[in-house]
């Protein structure tokens, strides 16, 4: 089958690859429709994150049709229309069944990665490092899917394919960030990042009954969209003081709940192998403004897939402000139902994400787009089935 591979830093390419193969009884194998970028893949792309190897298969978000099932799949039959969640998680260990899938302690194949840079392994997920316990991804004409009764989801007819991609992960992203931010009727949230999951963070905030959203990036183009598709106020990106302009907005309170969407930085230099072995230095300007706006006793949520260390994190702020700091890298399946629901009745659109729909052939330029924020790219969607241009 065709894939879009990583073949060395900044570089992508469709290669043939073997069809991927029932391994256990609780796969399935889905035949792609539509799949999409994602700004962890940045990092990877560029060779900043470790483990990636010459050949993975990128890809985290995606949906399609299933294809073929294990004995032990009950929820899914071949025809059946899914989307997947971009975390492995199994369903049945202590963690899952506490309600958190994005805690899994099972999805990993390869823990030792995650065991070394975190102290626990965290949960595989698609379109991620192999040898860090990842799975070939969705930006291919196949994909195995373990624990499909866990992972995959129906979706419900009325539900397009653009709209439910997103419920892969950058839905299920902002809807947790807005729940672990403690989102109530009446709080005031601030999302830093007007991308796919800063959109969604602002719209899942609104469904959950805040009483405002602010949201910022350094771009207008995402501004507008997020005005027209959210009910968030925007901050001018040119203000000098973003904190300062918050506190006014605030009544002098600060925002109540600081989301941080914005992710590693997308210079795309390789990392020196010294700098990935000892981990230097992500300085993430989002964090500190969120840390900084954040009104006392109130809750900042990191949701960047940063995989190293981060210089001068302001812990001062944690103690003296009294702050609770939550993450929510690896969301799991947990919301996927509700949100599938919840884009049944049309409360939640995505689709205008999806601002670039290309074959899998053009997955270079695609990335390129999407990393540069080139032509109001938010997210590069590829298709198999669309045939190469030329
Ligand atoms: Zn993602
Ligand atoms: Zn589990």
């Amino acid at each position: 089958m065709r894939a879009l591979c990583w073949t060395g830093a900044g570089r992508v390419a469709v290669r043939q690859v073997p069809d991927p193969e029932l391994r256990n009884g609780h796969d399935a194998i889905v035949r792609v429709r539509l799949s999409a970028t994602c700004g962890g893949d940045l990092p990877l792309l560029a060779g900043r994150a470790p483990y990636l190897a010459d050949g993975d298969v990128l890809g985290h978000e995606f949906l399609g049709e299933v294809v073929a099932v294990g004995p032990q799949v009950h929820r899914h039959r071949v025809g059946d229309r899914v989307v997947v969640s971009s975390t492995v998680a199994c369903g049945s260990c202590w963690q899952c069944r506490s309600g958190a899938p994005w805690c899994c302690d099972n999805g990993n194949l390869v823990p030792e990665a995650s065991e070394l840079a975190y102290g626990q392994a965290v949960p595989g997920a698609f379109g991620r490092p192999t040898a860090a316990g990842g799975f070939a991804g969705g930006h291919a004409e196949y994909v195995r899917v373990p624990y499909a009764d866990v992972g995959a989801f129906g979706i419900p007819d009325e539900v397009s394919d653009e709209r439910a991609l997103f419920a892969a992960d950058a839905a299920p992203a902002g809807w947790l960030a807005a729940e672990l931010g403690g989102v109530h009727p009446g709080a005031v949230v601030a999302v830093w990042g007007a991308g796919a999951v800063g959109q969604l963070t602002a719209r899942a905030a609104s469904l959950l009954g805040a009483d405002r959203v602010i949201i910022m990036d350094p771009q207008e183009d995402r501004l507008r969209m997020a005005r027209r598709h959210t009910d968030a106020e925007t901050v001018d990106p040119r203000h000098p003081d973003i904190p300062a302009e918050l506190r006014e907005r605030t009544g002098g309170r600060g925002p109540d709940i600081c989301v941080e969407a914005v992710g590693p930085a997308r210079d795309g230099r390789p990392r020196s192998l010294a700098e990935r072995l000892t981990g230097a230095a992500e300085r993430p300007p989002a964090v500190h403004e969120a840390m900084h706006s954040c009104r006392k006793g109130g809750t900042v949520v990191v949701l960047g897939e940063f995989t190293g260390q981060v210089d001068a994190f302001p812990l001062g702020a944690v103690g003296a402000k009294g702050l609770r700091v939550r993450g929510a890298r690896q969301h799991g399946a947990g919301q996927v139902p509700t949100l599938l629901e919840r884009m049944a009745r049309d409360e939640l659109r995505t689709e205008h994400l999806a601002t670039h729909r290309l074959p899998l052939e053009e997955g270079a330029r695609g990335y390129a787009l999407f990393r540069d924020r080139r032509d109001g790219c938010v997210r590069a969607v590829f298709s198999p089935d669309l045939p190469p241009a030329g």
